[in-house]
């Protein structure tokens, strides 16, 4: 590699690093702040719940806690993954089937340690990157499919994406799965999880506070290990990760928010 390239290379680089280590500080504090002050505890439920999760790790990074502590207790728990994916891998389309077939069965291992049943996981499979520009009829059949396994399952709790949580695919899940359960007419608690939310809104700017404000924490320290190892299982994932971004699901607490019907 030449000097050239390497100098290029070093101006990727850098003002990335900077921006990362902004973010975590910022992360870090706010997640802090919600934990110390600014969360009421939750009380575990022995709700049944279905978990949708816009790409695979979503789910375990936000509810793996969560989903352990249920199914521990033999509380049913169903996960569905929304998008196959597939990343920004480019064209190839054997590059592309490969990597896709890796994160299913990431999310297979990660979900099985966590005490999630293989049949109990389902993989709707619409393009990664997608879900926000779906053309209507699809859209109109992905609304359609969760709704069925909403009604197939009733369960009393539904986690999805915050709706704000500063990616495309996660807030349009949290839309799909709006629009379904008012379609599949059925009594649910929803709760959103965050993933990007403290990590990209900067500095509370694009974060308003009231968006905070009903912030719940559960203890999650009984089955950290659990949620731990069903992180590691997605190896493929995580090396693509910004740096520090992982260490707040690695905490004894998950952060959800109650939203009223
Ligand atoms: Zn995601």
């Amino acid at each position: 590699m030449n000097y050239k390239k390497i100098l290029q290379r070093l101006e990727k680089l850098l003002p990335n690093t900077w921006l990362y280590q902004v973010q975590y500080m910022h992360s870090s504090l706010l997640v802090r702040w919600i934990l110390r002050r600014g969360s009421m505890p939750l009380t575990f439920s022995k709700k049944s719940a279905m978990v949708f999760s816009p790409h695979q790790d979503d789910e375990t990074f936000g509810c793996g806690g969560m989903i352990a502590l249920k199914r521990e207790q033999g509380i049913p728990v169903v996960v569905a993954f929304l998008t196959d994916g597939q990343g920004s891998v480019g064209e190839d389309s054997e590059i592309k089937d490969k990597i896709i077939q890796i994160r299913k069965e990431e999310a297979v291992t990660a979900l099985n340690i966590l005490g999630v049943e293989s049949s109990e996981i389902y993989f709707l499979d619409k393009v990664d990157g997608t879900l926000r520009d779906l053309e209507a009829l699809q859209r109109q059949q992905t609304i359609e499919q969760i709704a069925e396994l909403l009604q197939k399952y009733k369960p009393g709790e539904v986690y999805v994406p915050h709706q704000k949580d500063c990616h495309k695919d996660h807030e349009a899940a949290y839309t799909l799965v709006k629009e379904a359960i008012a379609q599949a007419k059925i009594e649910v608690e929803l709760l959103e999880y965050a993933i990007w939310l403290f990590w990209r809104a900067p500095l509370f700017i694009m974060l308003k506070l009231q968006d905070i404000a009903d912030a719940y924490r559960l203890s999650i320290a009984a089955v950290q290990d659990k949620k731990n190892r069903a992180i590691a299982s997605y190896s493929s994932q995580i090396e693509g990760l910004p740096p520090g971004f992982i260490k707040r699901f690695l905490g004894s607490y998950e952060i959800f928010f109650k939203v009223e019907s």
